[in-house]
């Protein structure tokens, strides 16, 4: 492990574009638990049965309270962790240039990022399902459920349910940082989840190492990653950013 976050600091180093593919483990350690693995969501509740938005439009009432106000209540608090902080240090000193995540919390910007492509849109902001206005996560009223905007119609967040298209622009701007990358990182995603996945196999191709930041192992594994490095982002990439920086002087 020693030597893999030697290795990694080591290529970052010398990297002059680097790119970042987040998934839900990244944010675990803010308190966040993922869809998958231990701990995950999924292990309660069937995704197709909530996430998908064939679901919500069919019952938005379960919808809303089953999953959308529990991701309310811990998105209005997440704060983000050392590896949302590293990835924003490594923006810092010009090594990284883009954020692709398929997370909706917000916390890469909180954390300082300013390139942050959300493949997934956000949960910081819900848009009426009948007029299209739009409102801040934090001004939506769950007195009622579901909640409703003033004309009526209800409030969605502004997220890729499962079942919706990516957004053509996220999606464009992806494959550019994916094809113009030196190094991708990927970190705390399953790679399960398509087309998001399929980033680091574009990255590979075009001629980039990828580096995965995993606790356990993934379809990309041995395969199109040249190594992963175990254990919990939040430390693994701390350690990795401060010997960057210690490389580079
Ligand atoms: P996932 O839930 O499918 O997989 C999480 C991955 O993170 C697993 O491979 C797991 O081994 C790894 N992991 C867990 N804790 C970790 C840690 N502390 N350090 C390193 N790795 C860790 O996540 P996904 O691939 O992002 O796909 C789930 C989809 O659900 C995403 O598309 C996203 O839109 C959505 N989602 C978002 C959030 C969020 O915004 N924080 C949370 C849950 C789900
Ligand atoms: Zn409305």
């Amino acid at each position: 492990m020693e030597e893999l976050i030697e290795k990694a600091a080591e290529e970052l180093a010398r990297a002059t574009n680097v790119a970042a593919l987040t998934g839900a483990g990244i944010s675990v350690e803010s308190g966040i638990p993922p869809f998958r693995g231990p701990g995950g969501l999924w292990e309660k509740i069937d995704p197709m049965e909530y996430a998908h938005i064939d679901a919500f439009l069919k019952d938005p009432v379960k919808v809303w309270n089953v999953l959308l106000k529990d991701m309310k209540a811990l998105l209005d608090t997440a704060r983000p962790n050392p590896a949302h902080l590293g990835l924003a240090h490594l923006e810092a000193m010009g090594i990284l240039k883009t954020v692709i995540t398929q997370n909706v919390d917000g916390l890469h910007q909180l954390a300082g990022n300013t390139d942050v492509i959300e493949f997934h849109g956000t949960f910081a902001v819900h848009r009426c399902m009948d007029c299209n206005r739009r409102r801040e996560t934090c001004d939506i009223d769950l007195d009622r459920i579901p909640p409703r905007c003033e004309c009526g119609g209800i409030w969605r967040p502004e997220c890729v349910f499962f079942g919706e298209m990516i957004p053509s622009r996220a999606l464009w701007r992806s494959q550019q940082a994916a094809e113009s990358c030196d190094v991708m990182l990927v970190i705390g995603t399953s790679a399960t989840v398509q087309p998001a996945a399929t980033m680091p196999a574009i990255a590979k191709q075009a001629g980039a190492r990828i580096i995965e930041f995993n606790e356990e192992e993934t379809p990309l594994t041995g395969w199109v990653s040249n190594y992963r490095i175990p254990g919990k982002a939040g430390n693994v990439l701390d350690r990795v950013v401060k010997r960057v920086e210690a490389l580079r002087g």
